[in-house]
């Protein structure tokens, strides 16, 4: 039998699925397909290249009617994913006459009208389709499905406002979902604002328990730096990742790890995509042990060889706690995570004890610690913002330097 006999999909649709050759559901698709099909609002979270548009592929597939006008409408941040969602959506409409289309910009605009009006299902990328709706091209009162894809992303190129415009045209009993292959506390927000209790399907591989072992140190503030550089000194390791939870911090440790003898290199948004690659290239060849970052710039990299998590600061969202500690013992290695905690981090470790109850996290006494010199200031190296994430809450362009081309395609 074809696992996805479980899903309660028609037999249309699971003749699609059997025709494209996948008798096995992928994880995102097991936790999503459920909550998706009982037409519930979903966040959903997995890697890239593990199914998520097959998974929002059923919900569409089969609640969209042919000739009863626009009725699924799937956001995406690039022309290429919308292209290619569509030929997705269109592979799983084969038993079904739905008229499936696309709309970008960077390409002439009639053609898309003419389309819009008899389209079912439309993917769209976010400028674009508020051109239409400006126009009155596109009616978009009878959209009953509503998909975010790659939301991390395109709020990373800085299509917050355009797809909160869009969303709020959309009428409000709709479904929506969003999906991702990682969810930051602001899509969570997003999710708070325009959802109705969503449901969170999460395909994130965890650690192993057994290979990795966590532990806390309290300690006041002042004495933190000593505490890391007496324990980096003291474990054994391969390579280290310290996280901090702004550009400041991670520039104020890296600079005294320095001064204290400890070969550091620091890694977060303030510095060039081109310095960043460069610096990733020197840890992932260990030219130095101790990479020093914040969560976004961290974010989908892949390193081997990470023996040692160290949380100089914890992160407000227990989720980046869990894609921090993740780093390390991948591969069946075994790993190790220090969380270096004072007064100021208690409400945050609090909520990833509460979060993530499975957790074991053993507490250490300080060893007898040397205070450290301390070199507080250096000359800014960089203008603007400290933090590599939007002000909590408050909807704004996180890059409004977008690329040209980028703004090009919309
Ligand atoms: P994501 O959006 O999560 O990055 P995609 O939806 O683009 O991933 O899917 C990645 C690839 O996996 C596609 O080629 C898709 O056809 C294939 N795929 C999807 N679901 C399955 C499945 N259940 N079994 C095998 N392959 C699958
Ligand atoms: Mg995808």
């Amino acid at each position: 039998m074809n696992a996805f006999e479980n899903f309660k999909l028609s037999q249309q649709l699971l003749d699609s699925i059997r025709r494209l050759g996948y008798d096995e559901p992928t994880q995102i698709q097991k936790e999503s397909i459920p909550p998706i099909m009982a037409g519930k609002d979903v966040i959903g979270e997995s890697a890239t290249g593990s199914g998520k548009t097959l998974a929002f592929g059923c919900g569409i597939i089969e609640n969209t009617m042919p000739g009863k006008g626009l009725q699924s409408l799937v956001l995406t941040p690039t022309r290429e994913l919308a292209e290619q969602v569509k030929n997705s959506l269109r592979q799983l409409s084969y038993n079904k006459p739905l008229r499936i289309i696309t709309a970008y910009g960077g390409v002439a605009i009639s053609p898309q009208i003419r389309e819009l009006s008899r389209a079912e299902v439309l993917v769209a990328t976010p400028g674009r389709l508020l051109d239409h709706l400006e126009r009155r091209t596109v009616d978009i009162s009878k959209v009953k499905i509503l998909v975010l894809d790659e939301a991390d992303r395109m709020l990373d190129m800085g299509f917050i406002d355009d797809v909160q415009k869009i969303i709020r045209a959309c009428p409000a009993n709709r479904q929506t979902m969003f999906f991702s292959a990682t969810i930051s506390s602001y899509i969570k927000e997003l999710g708070n604002r325009y959802m109705r209790s969503p449901v969170q399907a999460s395909a994130v591989k965890m650690v192993d328990p057994s290979k990795l072992k966590q532990v806390y140190y309290n300690i006041s503030k002042d004495m933190k730096l000593s505490l890391l550089i007496q324990l980096l000194q003291q474990e054994k390791s391969e390579l280290v990742m310290v996280f901090c939870n702004s550009r400041r911090t991670a520039d104020f440790v890296t600079r005294n790890l320095k001064v204290n003898g400890v070969r550091a290199i620091a890694i977060h948004g303030g510095f060039s995509q081109n310095k960043r690659n460069k610096t990733m290239q020197m840890f992932n060849e260990a030219k130095v042990q101790v990479l020093v970052c914040t969560d976004v710039a961290s974010r989908g990299l892949h390193i081997d060889n990470v023996t040692h998590v160290y949380n100089y600061e914890i992160p407000k969202d227990s989720n980046d706690y869990v894609h921090r500690i993740g780093r390390t013992a991948r591969a069946g290695e075994k790993g190790k995570v220090i969380n270096v905690l004072s007064e100021f981090d208690h409400d945050n470790f609090a909520r990833i004890l509460r979060d993530y109850r499975s957790f074991t996290i053993d507490m250490v006494q300080p060893p007898q610690l040397k205070r450290v010199m301390v070199v507080k200031q250096e000359r800014q190296p960089y203008s603007g913002r400290q933090s590599d994430r939007p002000a909590y809450g408050r909807p704004t362009h996180r890059r409004p330097a977008m690329h040209p081309v980028q703004r090009r395609r919309r």
